[in-house]
């Protein structure tokens, strides 16, 4: 069965087949199939497809997330889904944002999310606001340039010192509204219950997916 019904609009696009998943960070595309893989049966990782990441040039989550969900639906001729997302902390302007994955490079040029947990750490410890939230954008584009968007946020606060092995990034100090426990404390279904990507991607699934 064909993934895209060419010559259809857009509207009666169904995800029936192959999906690409444009990201190469593990632990997002480990919960898009956990949290989408059940409702299509072929995802495909942008890793395996030797998929390059573009560069991230856009100034917010969509324009983010759409220039790589384009790129691999126009390199493999599928729909691709891609997530931009961040922790925005409120006294911090807004900040990491967008430039969340940046602030986790250290000074060798690798990502290391102590070294950017304790960066956030440092510019907010004099700070009363502890406010920040994860944003997701979804993005899913077709070959032929459509791109449609979903977006989930999860509030909470930033906790020092870190806390849970669970989880990626920024997990371990980023404490949903309501828990005692922060989502690297957390299993997999538990931080799927309150997560923005989550939440983006319950979205998604009930405007593509079928049943
Ligand atoms: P980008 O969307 O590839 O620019 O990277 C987003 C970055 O935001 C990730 O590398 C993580 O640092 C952070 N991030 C996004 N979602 C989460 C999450 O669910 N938990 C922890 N960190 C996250």
């Amino acid at each position: 069965m064909d993934t895209i019904r060419q010559g259809t609009s857009s509207a009666d696009y169904r995800l029936e087949d192959s999906l690409v998943i444009a990201t190469h960070n593990h632990g997002k595309l480990r919960e898009i199939r956990e949290l989408i893989g059940a409702r299509i049966p072929d995802i495909q990782a942008a890793g395996d497809l030797g998929l390059d990441d573009p560069e991230e040039t856009g100034t917010t989550f969509e324009e983010n997330a759409a220039l790589k969900a384009l790129a691999a639906a126009k390199a493999t001729g599928l729909p691709a889904l891609a997530d931009d997302s961040g922790l925005a902390v409120e006294a911090l302007g807004g900040d990491p944002g967008i430039y969340s994955a940046r602030w986790a490079e250290n000074e060798n040029g690798s990502r290391d999310f102590d070294y950017g947990m304790r960066l956030i750490w440092e510019k907010l410890k004099d700070e009363d606001n502890r406010r920040a939230k994860f944003v997701s954008v979804l993005a899913l584009a077709f070959p032929d340039g459509e791109v449609f968007y979903t977006e989930g946020t999860v509030e909470g606060e930033i906790v020092w010192p870190p806390r849970g092995k669970n989880g990626f990034g920024y997990d371990p100090i980023f404490q949903p509204d309501g828990e005692t426990r922060t989502f690297g404390e957390m299993d997999a279904d538990e931080k799927h219950g309150l997560s923005h990507r989550a939440k983006a991607l319950r979205e998604f699934a009930a405007r593509w997916c079928n049943s």
